[in-house]
């Protein structure tokens, strides 16, 4: 019998090689695994009931030891502005993340989780509040997936790792999961069809640039030009500083294949002033890096403010007229409270006893 204190361990966290080799080793050929990775993967499975054609003997041992789906569903929010969907998930060790479903016409965009919580503390961010409490497993950033197409009821095209934790931070978890993700046997979703984000971990971005996943997409959450500032609003930009990443994104570039996209949240005062403007024309140029521009999106007990729309725009002016190619982003489902983390955040806060 199974200790209750172990977890199971969630079969999306197995690449195929070791389906297989768990298939053989409870006394099944190796073809289970593609029969497995088929209910995992295509059919959305999130219960053991969901793997009806195994056989019966084979789907019992498998639910021994490890889980068809390690997250439960919580509640979700859908926008009446945009129709994207906020999805509350729980682990199985009791903590909230959140996952977002972004619907356009042509496109089914999963916002995916890598952590719970986040070290990297930014200021704007309510994922950053409370440090890091733990990284999320390959299986559970991909059963994020799982539940985003079971519920509504569509395949997945596009995956942006953006949601609650630095993707960089938790390197081997997140790259085992971007490589099922394309995998023909699983989501089968294309790396031109997926993007990280990162707040600039050196390291991280060296490795990731020679990993062989050339065609995926690398943005870089920039957020100021400034050294003081951004290490003000980002406090890991004191462990690697801005002309570090600068310097790493510039050596990495040609082993990505596309061009790199500058995050850039416009806070007033602060970063939208024309020096910034000025600084990150020139970081774009050295990069030849194209921008997205995210009006700020107010956090609860943080002080910044968003800049007019007058103000947005002619920040967007400015930096196209020094040669940038630049993009106004708002977050999805502004009516859903959609600012990353906010929602996980108030669920966490409230499971815990009262002191
Ligand atoms: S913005 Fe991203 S990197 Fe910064 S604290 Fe939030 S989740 Fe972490």
């Amino acid at each position: 019998m199974r200790p209750l204190s172990l977890p199971r361990v969630p079969l999306r966290d197995l690449d195929l090689g070791e389906l297989e080799k768990l298939a053989v080793s409870l006394g099944e050929p190796s073809y289970r695994a593609r029969q497995l990775a088929g209910w995992l993967y295509a059919n959305a499975a999130v219960d053991p009931a969901d793997l009806s054609n195994l056989p019966k003997p084979f789907a019992e041992k498998l639910a021994g030891n490890h889980a068809v789906n390690s997250l439960s569903l919580v509640s979700k929010i859908i926008s009446e502005h945009d129709r994207s969907i906020k999805y509350l998930l729980r682990t199985s060790d009791g903590h909230f993340l959140e996952t977002v479903l972004i619907l356009t016409r042509s496109r089914r965009t999963v916002c995916l989780s890598t952590q719970i919580g986040c070290k990297m503390g930014c200021r704007f961010c309510a994922s950053g509040k409370e440090g890091l409490l733990r990284h999320l497993s390959c299986g559970e950033i991909l059963d994020q997936i799982a539940w985003v197409q079971r519920d509504s009821g569509g395949p997945v095209t596009n995956l942006v790792y953006m949601g609650m934790g630095e993707p960089l931070d938790n390197y081997e978890a997140v790259i085992k999961s971007i490589r099922i993700a394309n995998a023909p046997w699983a989501y089968e979703i294309g790396q031109r069809r997926i993007t990280v984000s990162t707040v600039g971990v050196v390291p991280g971005i060296r490795r990731l640039a020679g990993e062989g996943l050339g065609q995926i997409k690398l943005c870089f959450s920039l957020h100021s030009p400034d050294q003081e500032i951004r290490s003000r609003l980002i406090p890991s930009n004191r462990k690697y500083s801005l002309d570090d990443i600068v310097k790493a994104l510039r050596e990495t570039r040609e082993k990505f294949k596309r061009r790199i996209t500058m995050e850039y949240i416009l806070i007033r005062d602060l970063t939208d002033r024309d020096s910034d403007l000025k600084k990150l024309a020139a970081i774009c140029r050295t990069l030849d890096a194209k921008v997205n521009l995210i009006p700020y999106n107010c956090v609860e007990d943080v002080e910044y403010r968003r800049p007019s729309p007058e103000k947005i725009a002619a920040f967007q002016n400015g930096l196209e007229r020094e040669g940038v190619r630049t993009t106004v982003r708002y977050s999805a489902g502004q009516d859903i409270s959609a600012a990353c983390g906010q929602l996980r955040l108030a669920e966490e806060r409230k499971s815990r006893p009262a002191k």
